[in-house]
């Protein structure tokens, strides 16, 4: 069960939902003849009107390509992007925009790293360490270094309520390890790992870490200099930003020490046939024309989170966490996958007898959006014995209400089916 938290008692009256909902034209929807109820939040978020108009305020007024132009409107989509970039710096409290990376979502962010850290800094024989439960995009890079190194991938064990056992954490380490990805908070469990333990473990015995914070980021505060996490990564679309812009926020001595990781105009300094000089940070990293729309989006988005505080957002969806759990919990056959005490707004669960894909048609045609399927973690699945789960998982626009037709619908399934 969840914890309810007091900040969650404070914050509640003025939390205003309903006014919030208005924000968000796609909320207006219909289903199947029924009012949409969004709960597919972990695969990604809904846009704001803010975040839309300021993409569509690029397009119609302003839209050039960025750094190489003197015309006016090119000089303004320079500033409107480096505006953003200087947005996120400050939201994640990074100590400069030079570490600020723009990608194209988390799996690039940490694809970039382990292709330009891992291709310098590990060897044959070499340790990477992961965990069981995490995305197979915090899996599949790493695996692939490894083949290509003839390094080895060692993963951090779940315990039965999908939390990482630390302590076997610790013995995995040795001198051979060369480098930590963790994911901060799981998508398939909504577990809130101690990431900031991991990285004092990790620093003590000089292990970099990589911390994804793709399900994190639009739901706990994050201050890189606290964390000290050496890199970190994160999706715009799931911060109520738009699809294909994300974030590697990397220390300045490592991003400094890496090779770039594609070649091509903005990331070069000097080319001749001969040789090509590389640009400065942060645009070593940034070869080619980026999804400037895309950087603007995500900036505005953070601006829309930040005006309703990530303390109050998560105080509600705790809330709306704690009702569907307590809801849910003792309903026939349904086994809730993922009970640890610290989680985002994240529910999977598995029915007895009746498969995921049933649950999340069924409950299409009430007009409920959740996700059913593996989640991007097949080997989490087969260590909890299940192909798949249901998941729902939580906005800062839902309400009550739809955890109540989430959890009718479930009964009207479980008579059905059960
Ligand atoms: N890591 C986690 C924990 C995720 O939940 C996701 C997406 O669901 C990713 C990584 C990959 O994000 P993207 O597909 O935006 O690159």
């Amino acid at each position: 069960m969840p914890v309810k938290n007091d900040s969650a008692i404070i914050q509640k009256s003025i939390y205003n939902v309903e006014k919030i909902r208005k924000d968000f034209p796609i909320l207006q929807t219909f289903v199947h003849g029924k009012p949409l109820v969004y709960l597919d939040n972990a695969a990604t978020t809904q846009k704001p009107r803010f975040v839309i108009d300021r993409i569509n305020h690029y397009y119609e007024k302003i839209n050039a390509n960025i750094h190489r132009g003197v015309h006016a409107l090119s000089q303004e989509a320079t500033e409107e992007f480096e505006s953003a970039r200087i947005i996120i710096k400050n939201f994640i409290n990074a100590l400069g925009k030079n570490e600020i990376i723009f990608t194209r979502g988390t799996t690039e962010s940490i694809n970039l790293v382990a292709s330009t850290f891992g291709k310098i800094n590990v060897h044959e024989g070499d340790e990477i360490i992961i965990s069981h439960m995490e995305h197979h995009s915090n899996i599949v890079p790493w695996q692939m270094l490894c083949k290509e190194k003839n390094a080895v991938l060692k993963v951090i064990p779940v315990n039965d309520s999908g939390e990482l056992i630390t302590e076997e954490f610790v013995k995995l380490i040795s001198p051979r390890t060369k480098f930590i990805s963790v994911v901060y908070a799981s998508n398939s469990l909504g577990t809130v790992n101690p990431v900031k333990t991991i990285i004092d473990i990790a620093h003590q015995n000089g292990i970099p870490v990589l911390i994804d914070a793709a399900q994190a980021i639009n739901h706990i505060p994050i201050d890189v200099q606290e964390l000290d996490c050496d890199f970190l990564a994160f999706s715009g679309h799931k911060i109520y930003g738009p699809t294909g812009i994300g974030i590697l926020y990397g220390k300045i001595n490592h991003l400094e020490a890496m090779p770039p990781y594609m070649g091509g105009g903005d990331m070069i300094s000097k080319v001749t046939f001969e040789e090509t000089t590389y640009n400065e940070l942060p645009h070593k990293f940034e070869a080619g024309t980026p999804d400037i729309a895309g950087a603007i989006g995500l900036g505005a988005a953070i601006e829309y989170v930040k005006k309703i505080g990530l303390d109050n957002i998560a105080a509600h969806e705790n809330e709306l966490l704690m009702t569907a759990t307590e809801s849910i919990s003792d309903l026939k056959g349904l086994r809730i996958i993922g009970t640890s005490k610290n989680k985002i707004g994240v529910l999977s669960f598995h029915l007895e007898n009746i498969h995921p894909h049933d649950v999340g048609t069924f409950l299409d045609f009430e007009g409920v959006a959740i996700r059913t399927g593996h989640h991007c973690t097949q080997p989490l699945m087969k260590r909890f014995g299940v192909p798949a789960t249901s998941r729902a998982s939580f906005g800062l626009y839902n309400t009550k209400e739809e955890v109540s037709i989430l959890v009718n619908g479930l009964k009207k399934i479980l008579e059905v089916f059960g």
